[in-house]
């Protein structure tokens, strides 16, 4: 028999009696069921959040806080348990679950110390005029498989800092550890300030349509992006939208290749290349291009790939079926088309589980799959350029805009580069650094709005201006 994982809705721990399936993706066995919830489940979701919400949006920046540290605190003492069925869910190994679960516990840490302060626009003799903010309502959070705790956390946490209460719906492919979080801080929060709910992609859109919601914020790719945007127009819904990336990843021919070539494989490689911020396309200048293709597909052949609980794994197996076909069906193409292979490409016929081999590209043009398509697998094509503006110009030239980043031994030189991506975050010599004080958010198709630090915040509320005319004396 294997756990079955309850939802928790408006302070409740409930089950449905209908169940889905929950895989691990390393041998594709069966290690969990989660509630199929419908419209019945989430409209008692959406009566206790709005009920909640009368309460919590008047409650004090200490109460707010007070909670979103226990939401810390509680991840963190449960830490090993969470980390391991994390890996068993998602694929990633366990050193890079424990960053994610402990990473998620400071994230909410962090974001419980930020507040939106009253602007003061005019005080004088004949006027105050203030500027507040004011929580939006009831939030619905739909987040990916990728980073199943942080995204929650990023959503969870600023909503409640901001008086909003909020029903999460994680990945259909990742819910057991959202869960089980759901279970641990069931009596740390007040009732119906947090709601987690799972069910079928279907639930999506019922969220995003529901009348009793105020305001969506997701994570995942760029089509539902737009459906849910479209979805969230019937009722003009606050949206915020973290999308897809093709992050381009750019090295200067004054890169040490020996200092680089570990760093950018784990640009790609970390988290099976399932990381919306993973340097999808990597520029290296044509005069150190052959010495750091060969340094980094070196370097590639020591990093194993296998189950995520095993020590010793480096790069885990895909999160689930379609997204593994979708990485085969590439490889396939770029075979197709006689592209060359550094290393990789062949994926072992025998066992299960949804692993793809490390795969490393010499070179592919610039219109090939792999190179123009979001590849979200453990897939890194190299290729040489010769001139800073023409990179540039390549860099640019697609409709995502979320991240990139420059490698060179001038910083100055990189930041000159960085200012002309069309990019939310830039990086010099280094990757996925994400403050939880700056705002993170996508240009172009990768995002709408953003998430991180105060301007994040703000997206969970309204502007309300209180106008005091002072010399009208009216009684
Ligand atoms: P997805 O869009 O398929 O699913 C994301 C979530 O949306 C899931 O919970 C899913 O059940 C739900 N959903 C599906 N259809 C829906 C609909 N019509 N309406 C409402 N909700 C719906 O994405 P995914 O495959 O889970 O995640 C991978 C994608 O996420 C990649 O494109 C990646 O780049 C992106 N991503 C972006 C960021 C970021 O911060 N920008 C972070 C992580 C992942």
């Amino acid at each position: 028999m294997v756990t079955q994982y309850r939802n928790l809705i408006n302070g409740k721990m409930i089950e449905t009696g209908e169940w889905l399936d929950v895989i691990n993706p390393a041998n594709e066995e069966v290690i969990g069921q989660v509630p199929a919830c419908g419209s019945e489940q989430l409209d008692s979701a959406v009566i206790g959040a709005r009920e909640a919400f009368k309460s919590w949006k008047k409650a004090s920046f200490e109460e707010r806080q007070a909670a979103c540290q226990a939401i810390a605190a509680t991840i963190k003492e449960n830490a090993d348990e969470l980390f391991r069925l994390l890996t068993s869910e998602q694929g990633k190994p366990h050193a890079q679950a424990t960053q994610e679960i402990y990473g998620a516990a400071g994230l909410a840490n962090a974001q419980s110390t930020l507040q939106l302060e009253e602007e003061i626009i005019q005080d004088d003799d004949t006027r105050l005029h203030r500027h507040r903010r004011v929580p939006v309502g009831v939030v619905g959070g739909i987040v990916p498989w990728n980073f199943p705790i942080m995204m929650a956390i990023q959503k969870i946490v600023p909503a409640l800092m901001a008086g909003c209460t909020i029903i999460l719906k994680p990945s259909p492919f990742t819910p057991l550890t959202t869960l089980r979080i759901a279970e641990l801080i069931a009596d740390k929060v007040p009732a119906g300030t947090v709601n987690i709910i799972t069910g079928p992609d279907e639930l999506g859109p019922m969220i995003t349509q529901h009348p009793g919601i105020d305001k969506i914020t997701f994570t995942g790719s760029t089509a539902t992006g737009k459906k849910i945007m479209e979805g969230a127009s019937a009722d003009l819904k606050r949206i915020t939208l973290e999308l897809g990336g093709n992050d381009a990843s750019i090295v200067l021919p004054d890169a040490d290749p020996k200092k680089v070539a570990e760093q950018l494989f784990w640009s790609s490689f970390s988290n099976a290349g399932q990381v919306c911020v993973a340097a999808k396309r990597i520029y290296i200048h044509e005069d150190i291009y052959d010495e750091l293709s060969q340094a980094i597909a070196d370097y590639a052949k020591n990093v194993v790939v296998g189950d995520g609980a095993e020590q010793g794994t480096g790069v885990g197996p895909i999160q689930n079926k379609k997204q593994y076909e979708r990485v085969l069906e590439l490889i396939q193409d770029a075979k197709d088309n006689g592209y060359k292979f550094l290393t990789g490409g062949d994926k072992d016929p025998s066992g299960s589980g949804y692993y793809v081999p490390i795969t490393i590209l010499d070179n592919p043009p610039e219109d090939a799959r792999i190179v123009a398509e979001e590849q979200f697998g453990p897939v890194m094509p190299l290729m040489k350029f010769s001139d800073t503006d023409e990179v540039i110009a390549r860099a640019n030239a697609s409709d995502y805009g979320l991240a990139g980043a420059v490698w060179t031994g001038d910083p100055e030189k990189g930041v000159e580069i960085a200012e002309q991506l069309e990019t939310g975050t830039v990086w010099i010599n280094e990757f996925m650094h994400l403050s939880p004080f700056a705002p993170f958010g996508g240009h172009k198709q990768s995002g709408f709005g953003a998430e991180y630090g105060k301007e994040g915040l703000k997206e969970f509320t309204y502007p309300q201006v209180i106008s005091v005319k002072k010399d009208n004396v009216v009684a």
